[in-house]
């Protein structure tokens, strides 16, 4: 078998990537809001279903520029089971990050956690939809209004995620984006902010550009974060291919699932959500059976991910000052197994039954 990894980049047709890039060539026009990041944020923005989405380089960019937008200063409430720019992103722009704990069954922020760790410092909330499981987004609606703080969601996992008939990015104050090549839809690398208030939309335009607004104006305080033009020939090439890349997907999901009934733990999703398939967590029972099951597929060329360990929590540049038991309890268990549109169904059940074999094998 060729090796499989967790996840494989989606690429675009050749020829439909060769006409975006041609547009490219014609005009000599490779970054600063060009015709093709316009072109993708109108797409975005229907596809989506979302009012207002601005294009970045990254999606740590556009974590960093969600909090800058917002004004934050003081603390900041995230969950420790997240990718590490979750928090990092804000520890380098100077906010405190305090972890509360997630919950077992969905994985995601405990809002009762959340409430128990605010402080008059506190300014804002981060919570993240992690693996497009979206989080109990009306609890944190109602913190945030009780206790006037900030709510900004990293929905890094969740494109094109639906919750109660729209989409799940229309919470919050703001919900931020990574287009990077292992993500769902990519951009090779990239991100994006969706953000609720037009006038607040409106600066992250200027923002995004070191605040200059004319030739001879600089208007207000800003970063370079501008996605270019073949960033964004990538992302509209790809585009076209999502439903028919999320629908395979399901397809591999729900064979996963029919192997690990009853028999493998997995995250909970609420109901009245459509999901994307993001990715294929499953947890152990403990992490000896999660290492034997690691290097049974390794053994065979195929390279599952420890998403997400270490749990925040336990990395001592990020300071902690609160107890997240089910974090670092769950990520010692969790890993996630290979899914990609192009991992086959015979593919799958190899990578299921070596799982189950070693979840049998009593040791
Ligand atoms: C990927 C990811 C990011 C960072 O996005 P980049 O585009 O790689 O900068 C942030 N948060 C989460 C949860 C992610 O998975």
């Amino acid at each position: 078998m060729d090796k499989i990894t967790v996840t494989r980049s989606v690429m675009p047709d050749r020829a439909v990537f060769d006409t975006y890039v041609d547009q490219i060539f014609k005009t000599g026009w490779l970054t600063n809001n060009g015709a093709l990041v316009q072109e993708l944020e109108r797409r975005l923005s229907a596809y989506l279903g979302v009012k207002n989405i601005v294009l970045v380089t990254n999606g740590t960019l556009a974590l960093q520029i969600a909090a800058k937008l917002l004004g934050l200063q003081g603390e900041i409430i995230t969950t420790p089971f997240t990718f590490v720019a979750t928090a990092s992103a804000m520890v380098w722009d100077h906010l405190r990050v305090r972890f509360a704990d997630i919950e077992k069954e969905s994985l995601n922020l405990d809002a009762a956690a959340v409430e128990q760790i605010i402080t008059p410092r506190t300014c804002a909330i981060l919570p993240v939809h992690v693996f497009g499981n979206p989080c109990r987004v009306e609890q944190f609606e109602a913190i945030a209004g009780k206790y006037d703080l900030k709510l900004i969601y990293d929905a890094s996992h969740a494109f094109n995620v639906g919750y109660k008939g729209q989409s799940l990015l229309n919470h919050g104050d703001i919900s931020t984006l990574s287009f990077h090549a292992t993500k769902l839809f990519h951009t090779i690398e990239g991100g994006a902010l969706v953000i609720k208030d037009d006038d607040l939309c409106a600066h992250a335009r200027k923002m995004i550009n070191f605040g200059i607004t004319g030739p001879e104006t600089i208007e207000c305080l800003g970063i370079n974060a501008k996605m270019n033009e073949f960033q964004a020939a990538m992302g509209l090439s790809l585009l076209d291919k999502m439903d028919e890349a999320i629908a395979r997907r399901k397809l591999l999901c729900l064979q996963y699932d029919e192997y690990f009934k009853n028999r493998i733990i997995r995250q909970a999703y609420p109901e009245e959500c459509t999901r994307n398939y993001a990715y294929y967590p499953v947890i152990f029972p403990d992490e000896s059976t999660l290492k034997r099951a690691q290097a049974k597929l390794e053994a065979a060329g195929i390279f599952p991910r420890r998403y997400f360990y270490p749990s925040l929590c336990d990395l001592d540049f990020l300071v902690n000052v609160c107890e997240t038991i089910t974090s670092k309890n769950i990520s010692r268990r969790i890993m996630c197994l290979p899914l990609f549109p192009d991992l086959t169904h015979e593919q799958c059940h190899a990578i299921s039954h070596m799982v189950l074999s070693v979840l049998e094998d009593k040791q």
